[in-house]
């Protein structure tokens, strides 16, 4: 259930004309059967359709398939309490979405497209019931395992075969519904000596050829019983960086909350500054610097991950490259759990939303 591809229906395509330098839009229906007949089926029926929405994604020869010349981005739409559904901050996705793509030397796909596109492609969707209901349940525990729209917006080349840069893009737009991210049952995160990024490399872009070291990093981590990676500084390898595709956030003994400063080898997530604002607005002091392991080791109390799939997700410890366990317990902290608190309860509409961040795709009336 976590991430698994089972598209909806209705999916959005642009392609970039160089001759008129528009964006030619349109959408691509691979089917327009409810979600309820869909759930209906047998398992059989269901696969067979599935399979169908899923080939969207299949590679052909392109700068994509062969060099990993892509990028894409990690959005969610949130079924709201008052019966409505909203995205959170699509805004700040279109404009790393646009950088990614100005990163990779290719024609930046428009923030406003990038915004209406991602609205309509909820509504559509959303039309033939391809949205999660509203489960007051979820309250209880933060929302930590209700269901959500992750909406996938990523970039094509055309088709190519010698190393290259793409000169006619397609932006893609899909989405499944997920729930919980991490893996139940583990919760520890490790330091990998692997490193994710380079100074002066791609490591500030929403890349996809960034994610083979990260998909071999967490794989190697979860085999020795840890849910997550985390990457050291390339250069002096003593400061921490990210995790596998997450910020990272720590707590010190004087509640002072650290993560490490943006720079061309952080992904500047929007769940991290999201998080930041939340902090400050809880009265919390926020330091965007350097933080060794040592300091962590040291001082830290809370150790918590960010990013739009695992939302706040709390390690329970970090070991070093060494071996060396610093434990700050399971499951939520104190700090953790209160922005946990304000940031999921702000995204499904159970508190106000006073930064107005939700953008709302269909209004609530309850
Ligand atoms: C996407 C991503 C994040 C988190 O960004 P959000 O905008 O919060 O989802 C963090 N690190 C990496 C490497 C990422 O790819």
């Amino acid at each position: 259930m976590a991430f698994a591809l089972n598209l909806y229906p209705i999916t959005y395509m642009a392609k970039y004309n160089p001759q008129t330098k528009n964006w030619d839009e349109q959408w691509l229906e691979s089917d327009k059967i409810p979600h309820d007949e869909l759930m209906a089926m047998s398992e059989d029926e269901r696969k067979v359709i599935l399979d169908k929405r899923n080939q969207m994604g299949t590679p052909s020869v392109s700068y994509t398939s062969q060099y990993a010349y892509s990028c894409f981005e990690g959005m969610k739409g949130f079924p709201t309490k008052d019966g409505g559904v909203a995205i959170f901050r699509p805004e700040e996705n279109a404009k790393r979405f646009y950088n990614s793509m100005k990163g990779m030397y290719c024609p930046p796909f428009p923030v406003e497209m990038y915004v209406k596109a991602s609205v309509e492609f909820v509504k559509k969707n959303a039309e033939l019931g391809y949205v999660p209901k509203y489960n007051p349940e979820w309250e209880k525990t933060d929302f930590a395992n209700a269901e959500s729209i992750y909406i996938r917006p990523f970039m094509n080349s055309e088709g190519a075969i010698g190393v290259g840069c793409a000169q006619q893009p397609c932006v893609i737009i899909c989405a499944t519904t997920v729930s919980a991210y991490f893996k139940a049952g583990l919760d520890g995160a490790v330091i990998t000596e692997r490193i994710r990024a380079t100074p002066h490399g791609t490591g500030y872009i929403k890349c996809a050829s960034n994610y083979v070291i990260s998909a071999l990093a967490k794989k190697e981590a979860e085999e020795k019983g840890f849910v997550e990676c985390v990457y050291l500084d390339a250069v002096h390898r003593k400061y921490f960086q990210e995790g596998s595709s997450c910020n990272i956030f720590f707590v010190l003994k004087d509640k002072t909350i650290v993560t490490p400063e943006l720079s061309d080898t952080i992904l500047p997530g929007i769940t991290r500054k999201s998080v930041i604002v939340l902090a400050k607005e809880k009265g919390y002091k926020v330091e965007e610097r350097q933080i060794s392991v040592k300091e962590v080791q040291k001082k830290a109390i809370e150790c918590f991950v960010t990013g739009t799939a695992a939302g706040i997700s709390p390690m329970s410890s970090i070991t070093d490259l060494k071996g060396k366990k610093t434990d700050f317990g399971s499951g939520f902290g104190p700090v953790a759990k209160e922005l946990q608190h304000e940031l999921k309860g702000r995204q499904y509409g159970a508190i106000a939303d006073p930064n107005n961040w939700n953008t709302v795709v269909i209004q609530g009336n309850n």
